[in-house]
């Protein structure tokens, strides 16, 4: 015989899109358990992200009432009997997405290109993975998806390694910087200036940091770039007189912009590589005959963080990596509306939400 509670419906807090420009806090039903590599985990810390804006702003299309979020850290409160690299009780991280771990993607570890990954909080086109920004989160695939945080780190430092970090790490080894190179980084938000702190920590320099946000330089400077503003300098000259007059051996748009990819194309040497981490999904023009003469290679696609997750991790534990100054605020979960309005009109860099 059921009794009463096996129907009762346990609720949590959940931030969900409502309509562009409108996200609200609701009650959902607390996840369980699905499958044998299942893991649920009590949320502490979640950000919001550049790619939440796309949400937000309506231009990625996800059905009303969708739980939102895909960066976390937190501790695990259940897991299935196949999960065994955490355990009920570690405080972990999370990958934005997850992989299945037994693909023809992930056995060459391509796990960004899993024919089963699934991303947290992008509604139904992208897996129907309800999102992080909540109480608690299913994460399918656990073995793969988590990671144990390192006891000296913060959440604020560990919620960056399965995301933003991890995706500035991929535009500089995708790109394959090697110490003595010249980087050029366009755009600096959060993955850009996650971009020129590996740059710099993988013994690249001059790392000419480009934007037009004075803050946003100031914080490039700090992590050791040339800051050059966009529209108050020029560019293509500040480069020129830094590479004796051949362009920058990387150049790394962190904008998913036409004109910023032109300016990236413009500002790498002969047979340099340019490295598209911005998010591009049209058509774009893009002047494939400089390309082609310049002999140039040219690398694309979203960040297989999966793959960098630990070494991220050891960077961050060392110290090498420190994207703490990016933290611009903490607010509460249920205040998400508000810190959504705040991120939407660049007032902040990383808005890190506790439920
Ligand atoms: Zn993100
Ligand atoms: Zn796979």
């Amino acid at each position: 015989m059921l009794s009463a509670d096996c129907d009762a419906t346990v609720l949590m807090r959940a931030v969900t899109f409502q309509a562009p420009m409108q996200v609200r806090v609701e009650e959902r039903r607390e996840p369980e358990l699905l499958a044998g590599d299942d893991a649920i985990v009590r949320i502490e810390a979640t950000g919001i992200c550049g790619s939440d804006l796309h949400i937000y702003r309506g231009r990625v299309k996800i059905a009303p009432g969708f739980t939102i979020g895909h960066e976390l850290v937190g501790t695990v409160v259940a897991a299935g009997d196949a999960v065994t690299r955490v355990a009920e009780g570690d405080r972990v991280l999370g990958c934005f997405h997850t992989a299945c771990g037994t693909c023809f993607f992930c056995l060459r570890g391509h796990y960004h290109k899993c024919d089963q990954m699934r991303t947290f909080g992008h509604g139904a086109a992208l897996g129907d993975l309800p999102g992080t920004q909540a109480e608690l989160a299913l994460v399918p695939h656990a073995n793969l998806t988590l990671r144990r945080v390192p006891d000296s780190l913060s959440n604020d430092v560990a919620l960056f390694a399965g995301d933003v970090m991890g995706t500035g790490y991929h535009a500089v080894v995708n790109s394959g910087v090697t110490p003595g190179d010249s980087v050029a980084v366009l755009g600096l938000g959060p993955v850009g200036l996650c971009a020129v702190q590996v740059a710099r920590a993988s013994g690249a320099g001059p790392v000419v940091a480009i934007d037009s946000v004075p803050e946003r330089l100031e914080i490039a400077r700090a992590f050791g770039a040339t800051p050059v503003h966009l529209s108050e300098q020029q560019p293509r000259e500040q480069v020129k007189r830094l590479t004796g007059g051949r362009g920058v051996d990387v150049a790394i748009d962190a904008v998913g912009h036409p004109d910023a990819l032109d300016l990236a194309i413009r500002l790498v040497r002969k047979a340099g590589t340019v490295g598209a981490i911005g998010v591009y999904a049209e058509p774009q023009q893009v002047h494939m005959g400089l390309v082609w003469i310049k002999a140039l290679t040219l690398k694309s696609g979203h960040a297989n963080v999966i793959a960098h997750v630990d070494r991220v991790l050891g960077m961050l534990e060392a110290g090498t990596l420190d994207p703490s100054p990016l933290i611009s605020a903490h607010m509460p979960l249920d205040d998400a509306a508000e810190a959504y309005r705040r991120y939407d009109r660049h007032e902040a860099l990383k808005i890190v939400l506790t439920p």
